[in-house]
């Protein structure tokens, strides 16, 4: 079987440094807030571009506690509305309900899975403060465009770069253009702890401070609590190990972009929607991380059954969009979304991990091929 993502042969080759980086922590004395904290965060806010990051326990909260910073900050309030791609996982619109905003759903564009410009425009009311940006499967929304339009209305800009560390478009990477951006490092995604760990980066210094104190009991100083704030912190023995990884992490974006070009050159498949044209180049390449290779199939199901037969692991990011979930039975408000539902109808994901090598993706190729 080709699985879908093995992280065990994933973490094995750098196996030697997680082992000595663990070991550093234990014998350190320090588990929390500590050098390895302070060193993670200087060398991811350097990779993506910024000035400030700021760990802590999980891609959720990094959303989660951004949106609440602001609330403190004055700069949202209970029931502003913020716009938000209808097809993304489901942890965007819980950051944003539970803070008592607003979420719009916004249908994506067919072609990219991501909100642009216009689609974000058509959907601005009055009482939009916010946007949500989720650069989908790894490829960066069109960021120019969108902060263009953000700048125009005064919106914030929150980008949810879980799934796309180090995608870049017009030069600057993901987590460089909102004025702040929350990441994963949940084990699966690009860049992955060996937990649960996360992140937020901004370049401003105010919402920083404030998303440090809201994430640490609402303290800035310790025992002096301005904020009702909540335990959400990175810790020395995640950040280690993260380190370690980001080292890698460009090497194994650049295979995941090998794989999805022979993906994209070898399927031949004309009922299957895939999420990037042949002929393109690795440089074309760069605004997509490939966190996922997502294709579209009206036969989706038979398609996996197919595959499975022929030992290719796939999975479908996600089987059910946020507003049909029950958790959310009771909004009718958030809409009925047409493209969406048919979307999570169609999608199916194609193992993609940088340890794949060239005969499996053949494999995986020839299998899809052999789809009648
Ligand atoms: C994984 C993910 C999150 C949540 O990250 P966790 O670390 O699992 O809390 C948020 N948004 C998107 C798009 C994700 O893929």
């Amino acid at each position: 079987m080709i699985p879908f993502l093995d992280l065990k042969s994933l973490n094995a080759q750098c196996r030697a440094e997680l082992i000595d980086a663990a070991t550093k922590v234990i014998d350190s004395g320090y588990y929390i807030q500590g050098p390895q904290v302070r060193a993670f965060e200087e060398s991811f806010a350097a990779y993506c571009g910024v000035q400030h990051c700021i760990g802590v326990a999980n891609g959720l909260d990094a959303l989660t506690l951004t949106l609440r910073a602001w609330k403190e900050l004055g700069l949202l309030k209970d029931g502003d509305e913020v716009i938000v791609p209808a097809n993304t996982y489901i942890a965007s619109i819980l950051a944003i309900t539970e803070n008592r905003l607003k979420p719009l759903l916004v249908e994506p564009v067919e072609t990219t899975y991501n909100l642009d410009a216009a689609s974000i425009a058509a959907a601005l009311t009055p009482a939009t403060k916010a946007i949500l940006v989720v650069h989908l499967y790894g490829r960066i929304a069109p960021m120019a465009q969108i902060m263009a339009l953000a700048n125009q209305h005064q919106l914030l800009v929150l980008e949810d770069s879980a799934q796309s560390h180090g995608a870049m478009t017009d030069g600057k990477r993901a987590g460089a253009w909102g004025h702040a951006s929350g990441f994963s490092f949940y084990p699966g995604k690009n860049l992955g702890a060996l937990g649960d760990a996360g992140a937020v980066t901004t370049n401003d210094a105010t919402l920083a401070n404030t998303i440090r104190a809201l994430g640490n009991y609402g303290s800035h100083k310790k025992y002096e609590n301005d904020y009702q704030g909540v335990n959400s912190r990175l810790d020395e023995m995640q950040a280690a190990l993260l380190s370690v990884r980001l080292k890698y992490l460009d090497s194994q974006t650049h295979r995941r972009r090998e794989i999805a070009l022979q993906y994209a050159e070898g399927i031949r498949q004309p009922e299957l929607v895939q999420p990037i044209a042949a002929g393109l180049s690795l440089t074309d390449l760069r605004n997509h991380a490939f966190h996922l290779y997502v294709v579209r199939s009206a036969r989706r199901a038979e398609l996996q059954q197919h595959l499975n037969e022929q030992g290719v692991q796939t999975i479908i990011h996600y089987p059910i969009p946020p507003h049909a979930q029950k958790a959310y039975m009771s909004w009718s408000c958030l809409g009925h979304l047409p493209l969406t539902e048919r979307i999570h109808e169609e999608v199916l994901s194609l193992p993609i991990s940088p340890v794949m090598s060239d005969d499996q993706v053949q494999d995986v190729i020839s299998a899809v091929n052999s789809f009648a």
